[in-house]
């Protein structure tokens, strides 16, 4: 079987791995300010704080921004369920902005559409999680912009674009956002295991969330409502978790995050190699905004005959390729259903959702491994 994701590990991320099992701390050790710092630099924002997961920095960012009861968020449908569950925890209310065709992305002239109407109903959204959707930037110039008329905050949800670029930025560097958020799970582009990271330039964010992370609790003395009481002293200001990642995971990210630049190329390459593999056969391929570069975390495609994307998809998992579909939109799911939601709320992400299939990408993928894909994938279409 080929998958349509894999992780590639060193023996040096195996060795960073060992020889934190062999130091003193296996938690909150200094392998986590390494690796916060090491990513924070790179893309340019000022604090990067190391998660057990996206979903719980999402939780984080949702907590920092002051989302709660009675405030709405908006996302795209065409997300994993984390990009507006984050939004439920809070005991806010969610809504979904249609994606663009072409990009999968949110759409810019349907937000703005939306965003009117919500400004004459009074029900504007207090957050919009822009998710970078299989690694290509969405248009955050625009996105800041409506912002900016409109009074929301900006959660980036970069699971998939780690190493993309947003018109020569590297996205993490939240330069048109609140924050961003990374996933570091298995099939994304880096790996720690399971873990996230919340990147942000707001020092209030930071600090809330980093404070949420390990249950509310401050050793700043500085911070100190009580007053200070002795070395042993640490005050529970607010109710967070405990959303940590460990020290070994962190020592993995680390030595994983060096090859990040060298991921990104490697999926380019065979992106393009798709690009050129596919390009006469009945299927819109997936395309990159020009001046941006996709990390490329998937390579989707759509059938020109949704009807045959059941048996296309059959076909090809029984000749041994891990297809997948990414993603059933959120507002189908028996949850988001209870709520209102209806299929036809969202037509651009129904009619994505009918026809596509994900095909396997990842850094280690061989050109032989490629044309079994490409190979399967005309036998099936014929
Ligand atoms: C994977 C993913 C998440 C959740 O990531 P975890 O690290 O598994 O919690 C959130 N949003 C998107 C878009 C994802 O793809």
């Amino acid at each position: 079987m080929i998958p349509y994701g894999r992780q590639d590990i060193t023996d040096e991320d195996i060795s960073a791995v060992v020889n934190v099992l062999r130091s003193d701390w296996l938690t909150q050790g200094p392998n986590i300010p390494v690796f916060e710092k090491l990513v924070a630099n790179d893309v340019g924002a000022k604090h990067a704080l190391a998660t057990s997961s996206a979903t719980t920095a999402l939780h984080l960012a949702c907590l920092s921004l002051g989302i709660g009861v009675g405030d709405l968020v908006w996302t795209s449908p065409i997300t994993f369920v984390a990009s507006s569950n984050c939004a439920l925890y809070c005991g806010a209310s969610v809504d979904f902005v249609d994606i663009d065709p072409l990009t999968r992305n949110i759409c810019i002239a349907e937000l703005g559409r939306k965003l009117e109407l919500a400004k004459k109903k009074n029900k504007l959204p207090k957050a919009v999680v822009v998710v970078h959707f299989a690694g290509a930037p969405a248009e955050m110039k625009s996105i800041k912009e409506l912002s900016e008329i409109y009074g929301f905050s900006i959660i980036e949800d970069a699971s998939h674009a780690i190493g993309a670029k947003y018109q020569g930025q590297k996205v993490g560097g939240s330069q048109y956002s609140d924050c961003t958020v990374y996933s570091f799970h298995p099939v994304k582009i880096i790996t720690t295991g399971e873990g996230g990271m919340l990147l942000t330039n707001s020092d209030k964010i930071n600090r809330m969330s980093s404070e949420l992370r390990s249950h509310g609790i401050t050793r700043d003395v500085s911070q100190f409502e009580n007053g200070e009481d002795g070395g042993w002293y640490y005050e529970q200001q607010s109710l967070g978790s405990n959303y940590r990642i460990t020290d070994i995971q962190a020592a993995l990210g680390s030595s994983q995050y060096k090859r990040v630049e060298q991921y990104v190329e490697q999926r380019n390459s065979l992106a393009n190699k798709y690009h050129s593999l596919l390009a006469d056969l009945p299927l819109q391929l997936p395309t990159v905004a020009k001046g941006d570069l996709s990390a490329w975390h998937l390579y989707t495609i759509c059938l020109n005959e949704p009807k045959d994307r059941r048996r296309v998809f059959d076909t090809m998992k029984s000749s041994g390729i891990g297809v997948n579909v990414h993603y059933i939109p959120v507002h189908t799911q028996p949850y988001y259903k209870k709520m209102g939601f209806k299929e036809s709320d969202f037509p651009n992400a129904m009619k994505y959702y009918n026809s596509t299939i994900t095909i396997p990408i990842f850094p280690t993928m061989t050109e032989e491994m490629q044309s079994e894909v490409v190979r399967s994938l005309r036998s099936a279409l014929r």
